[in-house]
């Protein structure tokens, strides 16, 4: 085992190569999962007028202080407010505005009875606004007013540097009227797979052929971490196809090349052989299951990743080693993922002590996570994978854990790195 190198040390190795991309600026509209390059300070104040939180009538409420169903307070209508209205209105001593949700409250009055509680309700919409209204309850004051600033002050920090931006932050820079922000570069990855046996997707099944999945795992994964990914297709069993796969990275200067299969001991990884001879190659046996052999070099000087062929291998490997990449890349802590801590239903074993990553289900009863395996956890088994929804952690070092005990788990729901 003391040849193997701990995943912490791997890792470490292969991020020192890296160091964060620019800031570039981006319309709002295109920023949905981009890392903010700068704190968003609020130019304006949200909301920015006072206005009314319910369809009524906006009053003074000392006018209407005894209103109750047996002695109706009734007012002259002098103003009307419909959303959007753009002139600040003034209410008139003893009136009242017809006022919309949205709308401006005009100044003077001091809270806004609902519709509900007035003789209008239940008036066809499109009816002519009638010139008195009466008033079935009194309000108090502020009562459904929403006040400017309530949400949101004008110079408060509203979004901070390193956020990836969900769907309501791009909503609240659009709210704040702001059209442009600075976002990291996106990782640039070139991604290819390697292999005679692989067929795309719609060609015919032929004997001795499996489809190319790696390619569309790690597309996924690479996408949802932010990066773009750079298709260099699949590059076959031979030395001439492995480079003018490679040679496609000259046009377009990727970050890093990331590519599955073929860089083992086996009589036909041509991967191995050419980025050695156009670059640099460390072949690595790293301390985990699976995805114990990870190559690591470099390519005519960009940075190459080549992870093991079975899918399953390939996806823990780029969990591993390379969404750590494209969060330092994108100006993050490599190390974020979250552990959720698991109660096992069933013993792990792990012989050889090498950091496990298992495929797990789990379901939460009486509060805590309960823990089973998905089945057998042989690395060429993707629907082992796509059944789970963790990864199971075994320490490297521990050879057996008992059914009962805690560990820690990788959720498996993109939301999480
Ligand atoms: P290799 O590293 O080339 O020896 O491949 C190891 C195993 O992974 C073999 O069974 C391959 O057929 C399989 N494999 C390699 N690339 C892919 C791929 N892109 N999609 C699915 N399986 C693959
Ligand atoms: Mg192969």
């Amino acid at each position: 085992m003391t040849d193997l190198l701990p995943v912490r040390e791997a890792q470490e190795n292969i991020l020192a190569t890296f160091k964060p991309r620019s800031p570039e600026t981006c319309k709002v509209e295109c920023a949905l999962h981009r890392v903010l390059a700068e704190t968003i300070i609020s130019p304006i104040a949200l909301p920015p007028f006072n206005n009314s939180s319910m369809d009524g009538y906006a009053v003074r409420s000392s006018e209407v202080g005894s209103a109750s169903p047996s002695t109706p307070v009734t007012l002259p209508v002098s103003l009307d407010i419909p959303a959007g209205f753009t002139q600040q209105g003034v209410l008139a001593d003893g009136t009242a505005a017809r006022i919309l949700t949205g709308a401006p409250v005009p100044d003077g009055a001091d809270a806004v009875i609902p519709i509900e509680n007035t003789d209008q309700y239940q008036r066809p919409q499109a009816a002519p606004m009638q010139k008195t209204v009466s008033f079935s309850k009194p309000a108090k004051v502020g009562d459904n007013i929403r006040l400017a600033g309530e949400d949101v002050q004008m110079k408060q920090v509203v979004l901070e540097k390193g956020k990836r931006l969900l769907p309501q932050d791009i909503g609240l820079l659009v709210s704040l009227g702001i059209r442009e922000v600075q976002v990291m570069q996106k990782a640039r990855i070139a991604l290819f797979s390697s292999g005679d046996e692989l067929l795309l997707p719609g060609q015919p099944m032929t004997p001795g052929k499996i489809y190319d999945a790696n390619t569309f795992v790690l597309t996924g994964l690479l996408e949802d971490a932010g990066a773009e990914v750079i298709h260099l297709g699949i590059a076959q069993d031979n030395p001439e196809s492995v480079k003018n796969t490679l040679d496609q990275v000259l046009q377009n200067s990727p970050d890093l090349i990331v590519g599955s299969a073929g860089v083992s001991v086996g009589a036909f990884d041509y991967v191995r052989e050419v980025i050695e001879a156009n670059g640099s190659l460390s072949f690595w046996r790293v301390n985990m299951r699976p995805g114990k052999p990870v190559a690591f070099g470099n390519y005519r000087n960009i940075p190459f990743i080549g992870l093991p062929g079975n899918p399953v291998s390939a996806y823990t490997g780029a969990l591993v080693f390379v969404l750590p990449i494209i969060r330092k890349l994108h100006g993050l802590q490599p190390f974020a993922r979250q552990a959720l801590q698991v109660v096992l239903e069933e013993p792990l074993s792990s012989p050889d002590g090498r950091e496990s990553y298992f495929r797990g289900i789990i379901r939460k009863e009486d509060g805590v996570y309960k823990a089973r395996l998905t089945g057998h956890q042989g690395s060429g088994n993707l629907f082992s994978l796509v059944q789970a929804n963790v990864l199971l952690i075994v320490p490297s070092g521990v050879t057996h854990i008992a059914a009962g005990e805690t560990i820690s788990a990788w959720s498996l729901d993109p939301n999480l790195y």
